[in-house]
């Protein structure tokens, strides 16, 4: 039976699918196109009615899509190095007009991988074993290739039937359809390799870079220099979305997108604060799927309505006493860092097994821009994840540990996100210091699967496991 999906979820899908097709239309008719960073501040654009789509959701869709790898070859192969973040990687490769595609024969006909597809099952639901002692795949769901085409070639082909043949195979999932840019939007909150991966796509495209430049916090407290500096830079933007755009700014529109953002953000946390309930509603994996929205479309108030439609799915879960988390929760964690995209049934199998449930994630809260007035609202963006000191990046955290309940914490060592994992092991050493908790990291990637080892992590967990039971054992004692 397929697996029921509650009316938050089907909702958060759409408004998720309503920006990509929003941004492939307004394309198609001729309007600009931007492609932003996930927190830069969207109230902005949004009071120009401006299409905008977001890379770093792209990438992590296209890794989810296990395209991740061939992308980031791609990448390297244009002379981007290995060590830059595979979103970056994986962005670059496609603004240069590399895409994954389902691979063709001379005839045009896909060319099925043998090693695709789902194992067969007899009526009573046993996986049918075929002559050679291996599971006989289902031929409908076997897939072709995948092979890296460049779409400037297929765009230059000759009108007819191998060009229309050769777009159709390029993979039809949203994020490898995704228009190219017309300008792009930077903010550097995040980390300062966006501020030369957004460089890059400007210079390829020969087109206005817009620039949000948000100095690293070396205090708990923004200061006011700070957010005059800040400020000073949302005029320029303005003066650039006037030109990008051909209108004025809109005072009321900006408004109402600030309300909406703030709105968005609400919802947002309140359904993060349902990983308190013991035990959890669902797992923190839940939360990693529906950050879509919150990077995508804050700034709309179909995204706060969706939100607020998951809340309502929540709160009737707990009164239930049900969980979309398919195990009896034994260990509650804290995952630290954002996932392997391409490996996500790997990191849940091993938990799974040991009945941990993620119920607290850093990734997913940091998205919950709150404020009531301009100065406050660049307070907000200045505290991202990577721009704030140790002692706020502690102090978020332990919060998190504490009132989500945790008994351990998974730290995700990310090649890709080096200013991300560099203080890690830091604070690993302050968790077990302040709360008392056992941690274990392990190596991976978010979007590029060559540096995950599923052996490796599944010791770690296993690790993980030992410690909490002696922990709970410590305790009880
Ligand atoms: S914050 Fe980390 S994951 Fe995000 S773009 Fe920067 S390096 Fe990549």
């Amino acid at each position: 039976m397929a697996k029921q999906v509650s009316p938050g979820v089907l909702a958060l899908r759409k408004v998720v699918e309503d920006v990509y097709a929003d941004a492939r239309i307004a394309k198609a008719e001729g309007k600009p196109v931007g492609w932003s960073s996930s927190k830069f501040p969207c109230e902005l654009y949004e009071a120009f009615g401006l299409n905008v789509v977001y890379p770093e959701n792209q990438a992590a869709g296209i890794a989810a899509n296990r395209d991740g790898e061939i992308m980031c070859q791609a990448a390297e192969d244009l002379g981007f190095d290995n060590d830059i973040c595979g979103y970056a990687r994986i962005s670059l490769a496609y603004a240069a007009g590399k895409r994954a595609s389902r691979k063709l024969d001379e005839n045009l006909e896909y060319v099925i991988d043998p090693n695709s597809g789902k194992p067969m099952k007899d009526e009573n639901g046993k996986v049918i074993i075929g002559e050679d002692g291996k599971p006989v795949k289902d031929p409908k769901t076997m897939q072709p290739y995948t092979e890296l085409v460049d779409i400037n070639e297929l765009w230059a082909l000759p009108e007819g039937e191998e060009k229309e043949k050769r777009l159709a195979a390029i993979k039809p999932y949203r994020q490898m359809q995704m228009p190219m840019p017309d300008f792009v939007l930077c903010c550097n909150n995040i980390c300062n390799c966006m501020t030369k991966w957004y460089e890059n796509i400007a210079r390829m495209h020969n087109i206005p870079l817009i620039m949000i430049d948000v100095p690293y916090n070396n205090t708990v407290e923004v200061d006011d220099t700070y957010v005059a500096y800040i400020r000073g830079q949302f005029d320029n933007a303005i003066e650039q979305l006037e030109k990008i755009s051909g209108r004025k700014f809109d005072e009321k529109k900006f408004e109402e997108a600030c309300a909406n953002a703030n709105r968005t953000a609400q919802a947002w946390l309140r359904v993060c604060d349902y990983l308190q309930y013991k035990p959890a509603p669902y797992s923190g994996f839940d939360l990693f799927n529906h950050m879509a929205d919150v990077v995508t479309a804050r700034g709309r108030v179909a995204a706060a309505e969706a939100f607020e439609l998951l809340e309502q799915d929540l709160a009737e879960q707990v009164k239930n006493g049900e969980s979309t988390t398919p195990f009896p929760e034994k260990y509650r964690v804290m995952f630290e860092g954002i996932p392997c995209w391409p490996k996500l049934p790997d990191l849940f199998k091993p938990l799974k097994a040991n009945g941990v449930n993620v119920t607290a994630v850093v990734y997913a809260p940091a998205f919950g821009f709150v404020y009531n007035n301009m100065d406050e609202m660049v307070r907000a963006y200045c505290k991202a994840p990577n721009s704030v000191c140790i002692e706020q990046g502690v102090a978020w955290r332990e919060g998190i540990c504490k009132d989500n309940k945790v008994d351990g914490v998974l730290v995700h060592y990310n090649r890709s996100c080096k200013p991300w994992s560099g203080y890690m092991a830091e604070m690993q050493r302050r968790f077990t210091a302040d709360l008392g908790i056992p941690c274990a990291g392990f190596d991976g990637d978010q979007a590029d699967p060559r540096n995950f080892n599923a052996a490796q992590y599944e010791t770690r967990v296993q690790g993980l496991v030992e410690a909490m039971e002696q922990n709970a054992m410590n305790k009880e004692g």
